[in-house]
């Protein structure tokens, strides 16, 4: 890559799933104990979904939509931490490697401080990073709009990803 200004890429993903009751609430394949988790296809992982979306974006890939979707069967339930390894090798063949992550999970409860060690430990794991290069904020929705309402859990992750050296050379 001999463009000098092609060394750094940022992406962004925002997701959003419905609460619901009876099902178990999992943030950056964390299980949070909740007496509700989230709708949807997979395990509704917002954070994990938001993050894949952000690394996706930032190599111009296709959305985690197009790559795994809900249509398929084989993602029925799905733990959302199986679509890390396919994504950053994807990343990977595009001479990118991750440099950092930020998340913001958006949600009125369950209280979310005493898990947040906890989400970004997992989320460094599972990205190969350390946790330095990982933030994470929780946020609520003041009571007023879906997520305000509890109705919903949303997050939104930025990522930074470089070219490799080897490939930049
Ligand atoms: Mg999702």
């Amino acid at each position: 890559m001999s463009d000098p200004l092609n060394i750094h890429r940022v992406g962004i993903g925002t997701d959003l799933h419905r609460t619901q009751a009876g099902r178990a609430l999992i943030l950056g394949g964390v299980t949070i104990d909740s007496p509700f988790g989230l709708a949807g296809h997979s395990d509704a992982d917002v954070v994990l979904h938001a993050v894949i979306d952000a690394l996706l974006g930032a190599a111009a890939q296709p959305d985690i939509g197009e790559l795994f979707p809900d249509t398929d069967p084989q993602w029925m339930d799905a733990d959302s931490r199986r679509l890390l390894a396919p994504v950053l090798a994807r990343i990977g063949a595009c001479g990118l490697r991750v440099v950092n992550v930020d998340i913001t999970i958006h949600a009125e409860r369950p209280k979310l401080s005493p898990h947040k060690e906890r989400i970004r430990g997992s989320v460094a794991e599972l990205l190969g990073l350390s946790v330095d290069r990982v933030g994470l904020k929780a946020k609520t929705g003041e009571g007023v709009d879906a997520v305000g309402r509890g109705e919903a859990i949303g997050c939104t992750a930025v990522a930074g990803l470089t070219f490799d050296v080897a490939t930049t050379a």
